[in-house]
């Protein structure tokens, strides 16, 4: 259920009347306030709640039930965009073009400080880089793992980018301390438990959506995060499984608009995983950024042939800044489109 207050409603009166609810109804409470008006959202069993009574009081401008099983990430419940800031400054989410690339697997310390410095001259904004794989043959290179996230602090401190990258088991979270955004991988957006243990922490969150996994399904595993106290959840569309064997997966496009419309959260597209092919990027890039995405995730490697892990799909520095010069001028255009 949410309710919105009456213009000019002070913070202080929203919060008390925030607490009121609880006592009485025993829900939780969650406080929004927004330039014009200010938004309490219950969370809880709203069902005994009398609607007429509420609407009633004096600070009350309207109320409405959310039929929805997510609450959190709600766009009802928090009407403007949600912007993450991350320790650097770098935001997301505020409207700009956030551009996270790197390889897929840390292979070494001069190769992630190499592709470090050559996307982050090519205008991305955070590395990316897998230390932890979760490949589909256990024979199959498995990463790095605590040493590569050490050569991916490296890399960090020499070029000042903040990092991202996957975690699979919550037991490797000490790991993770230096770690800007961590990233739940597709194989794991429904691992409840990693989503509950990411929910006590204070660090974004990179919530890829499951092979096979609607996008209300996506949103209820933000909520499992969000639920914990964690509210730095970004999504991100990777391609699901479909019928089409010619691409890897099928991007689904439409789950931008959708979960802008759904969710306040910022949402990125990962077009390497989709296509499964180097030559696709850009187009799925900029069809993206068209459709609205706040951010990229692009696999970007040295040598993409001798890769350890999906070489095929991985740009080439020069590739990669060729489609992030196009991607720049595509956000620009659309801006002056927009204004
Ligand atoms: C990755 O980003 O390297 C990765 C394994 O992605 P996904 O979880 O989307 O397959
Ligand atoms: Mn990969």
């Amino acid at each position: 259920m949410i309710i919105v207050l009456q213009k000019g409603t002070t913070p202080q009166q929203a919060e008390e009347f925030g607490k009121q609810l609880e006592k009485s109804y025993n829900v939780k409470v969650n406080l929004w306030e927004g330039v014009q008006s200010s938004v309490l959202g219950l969370i809880g069993d709203t069902t005994s709640i009398d609607i007429d009574a509420i609407n009633a009081q004096s600070l009350v401008a309207n109320v409405q039930r959310v039929q929805e099983p997510y609450k959190k990430a709600n766009r009802k419940f928090h009407p403007d965009n949600t912007v993450i800031t991350l320790d650097n400054g770098t935001k997301i989410g505020d409207g700009s073009l956030a551009i996270m690339a790197g390889p897929c697997s840390i292979e070494g310390e001069e190769q992630i400080c190499g592709i470090a410095q050559s996307v982050k001259d090519s205008g991305a904004v955070i590395l990316r880089g897998g230390a932890f794989k979760p490949r589909t043959s256990p024979y199959s290179f498995q990463g790095l793992k605590g040493e590569g996230l050490k050569y991916m602090e490296e890399a960090k401190k020499r070029t000042g980018l903040p990092i991202v990258t996957e975690i699979m088991a919550a037991e490797h979270l000490p790991l993770f301390e230096n770690v800007d955004i961590i990233q739940v991988g597709a194989r794991n957006m429904q691992n409840f438990e990693l989503l509950k243990e990411l929910g006590k922490i204070d660090k974004p969150i990179l919530l890829k959506r499951g092979l096979a996994c609607t996008i209300e399904e996506l949103l209820m595993s933000a909520e499992y995060i969000m639920a914990g106290g964690n509210e730095r959840v970004m999504f991100c569309e990777r391609g699901i499984r479909t019928y089409e064997t010619y691409t890897r997966n099928t991007l689904d496009i439409s789950a931008i608009p959708a979960l802008k419309k759904l969710s306040h959260l910022p949402v990125i597209i990962d077009p390497s995983h989709a296509a499964g092919k180097a030559w696709m990027v850009e187009s799925l890039s900029m069809a993206a950024v068209a459709a609205g995405a706040d951010g990229l995730i692009i696999e970007v490697h040295n040598d993409p042939a001798h890769a350890l892990s999906d070489g095929a799909q991985s740009l080439t520095p020069q590739q990669f800044d060729a489609t992030a010069k196009k991607l720049f001028a595509l956000k620009n255009a659309l801006n002056s489109i927009n204004e």
